[in-house]
């Protein structure tokens, strides 16, 4: 066994060269396997199929085998490269220059994942107690089906509990240490059918034309206001994001009109209760129509309590900075994790996520090595 010395940079470049665009694995998760098995993890590759979508492969490693056991969760897959040509580097090269690491993936998040892994070889040799894991999908970009959320229920078939969990994707929006994600809002995509009775333009009344109640329904659907925040988020809101009817002819009451709406929702409502409160609205005016709708994901929170401490604590002994506990953002992983167990998120710089000539700063990748190691430390209550 050796530890103490793997460097996260070198890592990182390791990582970059492997072009694991989803579904593709292109041996990101064989090098992970290759470091955390000479740090004497215990991997399993856990191949996930789910007709319809494409394979996946992902990788569970944890070392040692009592509780609690101190969870990162995080992804090796990456997005599309993009315009090739707007790339000034190669973008699974990992190149450094002037103090940046570039590549795809280096901040969303194989730079998160190494820093992890330099973190945790820097301490397994003084665990005492408890164990070490590592939860690594490669389906985080891509339909997140056959990813983390069957490597969870894997786990607890497997009986392999998870007592707290550190979600690496890149949370800060301009410095390391500006924000840890301690929740998400719930996002889900409604669309509304009104129906009525088609007819002639010039005899309404033997007709039965849906647009005025739709064009009501849409007006208090974006109109009435479900929340004024909560204590850690934002007010609910509600986006119209179309209304079609498709009506070619002007002469013709159309049968039937349409609108499609999205709502990002704090924790205070969860996905029933705001079908619950759209469907009361809808009905308020009457009529025929018909709510059908697409969850994304619940609203989430991990309250401000012993992890957000624990790792906020880390951030600022390392960084100075105090960073704000924020439920902002797109969704992650950490919406199926929290089932679990707590889930924090905390990872590099996000500014350059997803676009070309993704990089992340040298500095940040060794200082993110360090908060790590630094939560370790504290979780397990040594050094
Ligand atoms: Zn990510």
């Amino acid at each position: 066994m050796t530890t103490g010395s793997l460097d996260p940079v070198a890592l990182l470049q390791g990582l970059i060269r492997c072009p694991s665009v989803t579904p593709a694995e292109g041996g990101a998760l064989a090098l992970l396997e290759t470091e955390l098995g000479k740090l004497g993890f215990r991997c399993h590759r856990l191949r996930f199929e789910e007709p319809g979508f494409a394979p996946v492969e992902n990788l569970y490693a944890r070392f040692g085998t009592a509780g609690p056991n101190f969870c990162f969760a995080g992804h090796t897959d990456v997005v599309p490269v993009g315009d090739p040509a707007g790339w000034t580097v190669d973008p699974f090269g990992g190149e450094i220059a002037a103090g940046n690491i570039y590549g795809r993936g280096a901040a969303d998040m194989k730079g998160g994942v190494a820093a992890f892994v330099a973190a945790a070889a820097r301490v397994v040799a003084a665990l005492r107690h408890g164990s070490i894991s590592l939860l690594i999908t490669g389906d985080e970009e891509g339909d997140a089906v056959n990813g983390t959320v069957k490597v969870l229920e894997w786990l607890a078939a497997n009986g392999e509990k998870l007592d707290a969990c550190l979600v690496g994707e890149p949370t800060n929006p301009n410095r390391l240490g500006d924000m840890v994600k301690i929740g998400r809002r719930g996002s889900m995509t409604g669309t509304l059918k009104v129906s009525g009775t088609q007819g002639h333009a010039a005899y309404p009344h033997l007709a039965d034309n849906p647009l005025p109640r739709l064009a009501a329904m849409c007006e208090r659907l974006a109109n009435t206001p479900l929340d004024t925040g909560s204590d850690h988020f934002p007010a609910t809101t509600l986006a119209l994001t179309t209304i079609d009817v498709g009506n070619p002819a002007s002469n013709v009451i159309p049968a039937e009109g349409r609108a499609v709406f999205n709502i990002r929702f704090n924790d205070l409502h969860t996905s029933d209760s705001i079908k619950r409160w759209a469907d009361q609205i809808c009905a308020g005016v009457g009529g025929r129509y018909e709510l059908s709708w697409r969850v994304s994901g619940e609203s989430f929170l991990t309250p401000p309590g012993q992890l957000s401490t624990l790792v906020a604590g880390a951030i600022e002994a390392e960084t100075g900075i105090a960073p704000e506990l924020s439920t902002t953002g797109g969704t992650s992983d950490a919406r199926f994790i929290r089932s679990y167990c707590p889930v924090v998120e905390f990872g590099l710089v996000g500014q350059t996520m997803h676009k070309v000539d993704e990089h992340v700063a040298v500095a940040d990748v060794v200082k993110l090595t360090a908060i790590y190691e630094r939560v370790l430390r504290s979780y397990f209550r040594f050094g």
